[in-house]
């Protein structure tokens, strides 16, 4: 497939690469839609070109305009590659470089251009520096002849890149356009960390962000004039830029590798997020538009689409939706900023950075996210909901999209419905077998309540799903009252959950109670009324299965009576309580036995635990570092007996019903998911920090 350049990137955007004299003189800040205040009108700083400022109304009627704004004022100045392999700026001394004749450049900033130059793909017209790569042995013929193909296919990149994945030493390389433009060519010692020949002072003055940014070195001060390391000769308004920075008339700039600046860079800031030149072209021309297929497509969404920049930007969402899929992401954020838009994904519960988009990008993909979850996209001031169908790589999934409106935009927040995670057999939970035997008996029994308790985001839903499948659907009539109806259950009843219009747990219970009902799923019991049909339903024949918010099992017993049930009647109707969390599984790839220390041996004794052996994930690629992938659940069951009951009538409070259950052998959460570590299923760190709040 064709490759994206960048040209046409901001053609589709439509901006002009070609329209002269723009470059300096832009906008500033992208205006907030919403907040119609000063920055959203031309104020008195406001410089901007009559064309500029035509585009920087963000009229309702033209989404598209509105939202290809250039955000910042620093990102567009300056020649500046990123550093990022998922973040590109398309700015404009970037285009000049690459278009513009008029540009003020050396000769041999143009011929270098010319190198690159989208129109005439694969044309190695500047003679002198190929010549001079060959014969200084910096690249052998078949070198250039593959980089040549390599930019015929693949428009808009650097020579020197592309010889350098061509296995041509970089600094030889450099050394050569260094020669031909006519500027100076300097290496650093990297060996000798800050020694190594750089200033971190004049590093420091021109903000590490901005040397990583535009790839640049300061070397040193020669008299007044700094001398500055650039990767790449046509640098005119990157000069400016940092004589600004710096506020001296002059500086003087020699070539460097990008080698060195990374180093060097690293050695001052500390690892930098990224290298080479992966930039949002190659994640582009990676997914297709039809990777992630939306169903449900109207004439009028085509259109929006169009005017929402077409293809750039519907694959720069599919790319998102892509790998959230890929990687396992519960949750994709996108989240505008001050500068940078940050896409974030929620992987085995925790938020994971994953990509900061273009952000001249960002309104647009914002956008689009809106146009396929059927939103207004006009509608910026206002939270909005929705829902994408899509398929990706054949599978079906259901993305619940929501909207906030916040500080820089819209903050778009989508939770993937994968109907394969909550697709779980109930021996995958992850019960022991003493508690699987015991959950099957009150799953199974004709009635009561069985409740399933633990925060948000603790697989309460899986567990009841799981459960609810293996009930028999022929013989039985089961119903559910939830909020929201995530999941389709075959051959069971859902029905929705309205608040607004009256429709809240407690009359949709009593209604599925006039349906002959054997047993019901009840989305959560959070009020009296909710608890005490669930109580008369269950002492009237039926099984009741709902949710609660409590940290562990016995404090369920106690939350009912404190929402306003009498004990009795929770000794009566409650059969059992499962507590559960989810723990990270230490990553299958990278996970290695461990010698416990002294005190952690210690810990586990006490706890009546194995301590001889345990297991950590050192962390690879396939876990993102983070030496955990999948997860596992712990459960704490408390079944309620003949001897509790008695006990539950008493009204005992929760420190005296959870020594009683401790007298009784039940299983917390904590010691289950010790029990876990012992066999390298998790870690004794993360058995902690999951189960602190339960203790
Ligand atoms: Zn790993």
């Amino acid at each position: 497939m064709k490759k994206l350049d960048i040209d046409d990137i901001l053609n589709e955007l439509g901006i002009d690469p070609n329209k002269p004299g723009e470059a300096p003189a832009r906008p500033r800040a992208r205006p907030t839609p919403f907040l119609p205040g000063p920055d959203a009108t031309p104020g008195p700083n406001f410089s901007a070109p009559p064309d500029a400022t035509r585009r920087t109304k963000p009229g309702p009627g033209n989404p598209a305009q509105g939202a290809f704004l250039p955000s910042s004022p620093s990102s567009q100045r300056g020649v500046g590659r990123s550093i990022t392999p998922r973040t590109y700026e398309p700015d404009e001394a970037e285009i000049v470089s690459t278009r513009s004749p008029e540009q003020p450049s050396s000769p041999i900033g143009e011929a270098m251009t010319s190198i690159h130059q989208p129109d005439q793909p694969g044309a190695l017209t500047n003679s002198e520096l190929t010549d001079l790569l060959l014969s200084s042995g910096a690249a052998t013929q078949q070198q250039l002849a593959g980089a040549q193909q390599i930019m015929r296919q693949s428009q808009g990149r650097r020579l020197l890149d592309v010889l350098v994945e061509q296995g041509a030493i970089e600094a030889k390389v450099q050394e050569c356009v260094a020669t031909v433009s006519g500027m100076g060519f300097e290496a650093v010692d990297l060996g000798k960390g800050l020694e190594g020949g750089f200033d971190g002072k004049l590093i420091q003055r021109l903000t590490l962000e901005f040397c990583q940014q535009h790839m640049v070195l300061p070397l040193r001060q020669e008299g007044l004039r700094p001398v500055i390391g650039v990767t790449r000769p046509d640098t005119a308004f990157l000069s400016d830029e940092i004589r600004r920075r710096l506020g001296v008339p002059a500086v003087r700039l020699v070539l460097v590798t990008g080698f060195d600046v990374r180093g060097a860079l690293e050695i001052v800031g500390g690892p930098m997020k990224s290298q080479g030149e992966d930039d949002v072209n190659d994640i582009l021309s990676s997914v297709q538009e039809t990777d992630v297929q939306v169903e449900k497509k109207s004439e009028s969404e085509v259109d929006l689409e169009r005017a929402a920049g077409e293809n750039p930007v519907i694959r720069y969402v599919n790319y998102i939706i892509q790998q959230a899929v890929k990687e396992g992401a519960s949750d994709i954020h996108i989240e505008p900023g001050d500068k940078k838009m940050k896409v974030r994904f929620r992987i085995d519960g925790e938020l994971y950075e994953m990509m900061q988009p273009p952000p001249a990008m960002s309104a647009a993909i914002t956008s689009r996210i809106k146009i396929i979850a059927n939103l207004d996209i006009s509608e910026r001031r206002l939270p909005q909901d929705g829902r994408i169908r899509c398929a990706v790589a054949g599978r079906k999934l259901d993305l619940r999209v929501s909207t906030l409106p916040c500080g820089y935009g819209e903050k778009v927040v989508m939770r993937i419905l994968d109907t394969r995670s909550i697709n779980v057999k109930l021996e995958d939970l992850g019960f022991d077998e003493n508690t699987m035997q015991l959950w099957r008996g009150l799953i199974n029994a004709p009635h009561g309540i069985v409740l399933v308790t633990g925060p948000t985001g603790s697989g309460k839903t899986t567990t009841l799903y799981s459960s609810l499948r293996t009930l028999d659907k022929t013989s039985m009539n089961i119903s559910t009252v939830e909020d929201p109806i995530e999941y389709h259950l075959d051959g069971i009843t859902q029905t929705q959950m309205h608040d607004k219009i009256g429709m809240n747990f407690a009359r949709a219970l009593k209604a599925l109670l006039r349906q002959d009902p054997d047993v019901i799923m009840l989305g959560e019991i959070r009020d009296q009324e909710t608890a005490v049909t669930a109580v008369q339903a269950a002492l009237t024949g039926h099984l009741v299965l709902s949710t609660l918010h409590t940290n562990d099992a016995p404090s369920s017993i106690t939350r009912l009576v404190n929402i306003g049930l009498e004990p009795f009647l929770v000794a009566a109707a409650v059969n059992g309580v499962l507590a559960q969390r989810l723990l990270r599984k230490l990553c299958s790839v990278c996970k290695v036995e461990k010698e416990p220390s002294e005190e952690m041996k210690e810990f586990l004794l006490m706890q009546g635990m194995p301590s001889d052996k345990l297991w950590t994930g050192k962390g690879c690629d396939k876990c993102r570092n983070s030496g955990y992938s999948g997860r596992v659940g712990i459960y704490e069951l408390l079944v309620v007996d003949d001897q509790l009951r008695d006990f539950i009538v008493r009204s005992p409070n929760v420190a005296e019903l959870r020594r009683l259950c401790a007298e009784r052998g039940m299983t917390t959460l904590r010691a289950d998911g010790l029990k876990k570590t012992a066999s390298g299923k998790t870690s004794v760190e993360e058995v902690l920090r999951v189960t602190e709040s339960a203790m």
